[in-house]
């Protein structure tokens, strides 16, 4: 039985995720970290019969002797909750998004080091990560490509991690890119972030949202789009007890899904 330790408990995905480990027969939740939550009991945040309390450091994962840590928190919570799991040789499960590509490389290096493995995925819905499979097969067969992600109006990160790095993966399978064809900017901003290969990608916030996304590609009298509409956050659950099962068996850092559902 695997012993799972959840850091932003109190937090929409966390709490989220502490019902799904609790309801999972072969994983267990043991403990729940989130300072700004410290001492409520997990079942006044809706759920059921674990009889924690959030906890307010990493210690209480020590104390639960935790094999994994899940982290949804915010980014500078999650570098130093990522350090803490490479120190202390707890494996770690990591969806907080904002890391840059530059930190991933440290990352792979620290958890190289490290006898803690640790799994980190912009996104662990499993649609989503064939959405960004697709987009990187039809990169070469078309000349421009644009990102529009959506999400929910509390996300503090733009652009998504998943948009950057539907980004990075199309701007791997193709180097021919037409031009962006734009000469004027009227309102700054207009044509989104530049991404990698000038991709652009272009990030909406609308209450009512969850998490969504369009790979739109365009070619000579044709355009393809491909969307992915998470409605619920149960749609991440899947991905995330998949990446608890299997993050022991995967030795450093594994960044997405991909390889744990051998794509
Ligand atoms: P949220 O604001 O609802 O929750 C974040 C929680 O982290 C809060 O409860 C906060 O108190 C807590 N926190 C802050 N510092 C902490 C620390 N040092 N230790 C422990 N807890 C701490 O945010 P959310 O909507 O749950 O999203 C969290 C993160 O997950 C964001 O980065 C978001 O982009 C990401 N996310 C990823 C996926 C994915 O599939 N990878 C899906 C949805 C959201």
């Amino acid at each position: 039985m695997t012993r799972v330790g959840v850091f932003g408990a109190g937090g929409r995905m966390g709490r989220t995720v502490c019902a799904a480990i609790a309801a999972e027969p072969a994983v267990e939740l043991v403990a729940a970290v989130d300072p700004y939550h410290a001492g409520i009991d997990l079942h006044q945040l809706g759920i059921p019969d674990t009889g924690l309390q959030v906890a307010g450091s990493a210690d209480a994962l020590v104390d639960a002797n935790a094999d994994v840590a899940v982290d949804f928190t915010v980014v500078d919570a999650a570098r130093k909750n990522l350090d803490w799991c490479a120190d202390h040789g707890v494996h770690a499960v990591v969806g907080t998004t904002g890391f840059g590509a530059d930190e991933l490389d440290a990352l792979r290096i620290r958890f190289e080091a490290s006898k803690a493995n640790a799994v980190l995925a912009p996104n662990f819905s499993i649609g989503a990560v064939l959405m960004m499979r697709f987009a990187e097969l039809a990169a070469p067969f078309f000349d421009s490509a644009e990102i529009i992600e959506l999400h929910h109006d509390e996300k503090v990160d733009a652009p998504s991690g998943t948009a950057l790095l539907t980004a990075q993966r199309m701007a791997a399978a193709s180097s021919e890119w037409a031009p962006d064809p734009t000469r004027q900017v009227v309102l700054e901003g207009a044509r989104g972030g530049e991404g990698p290969a000038g991709i652009r990608v272009h990030s909406l916030r609308l209450r009512g949202l969850v998490a969504h996304q369009e790979v739109l590609l365009g070619a000579a009298g044709q355009t393809l789009t491909i969307r992915h509409d998470s409605l619920d956050r149960s749609s991440f659950m899947p991905g995330v007890v998949l990446a608890v099962r299997a993050v022991a068996d995967r030795p450093g850092l594994t960044v997405g899904l991909d390889p744990l559902l051998g794509l």
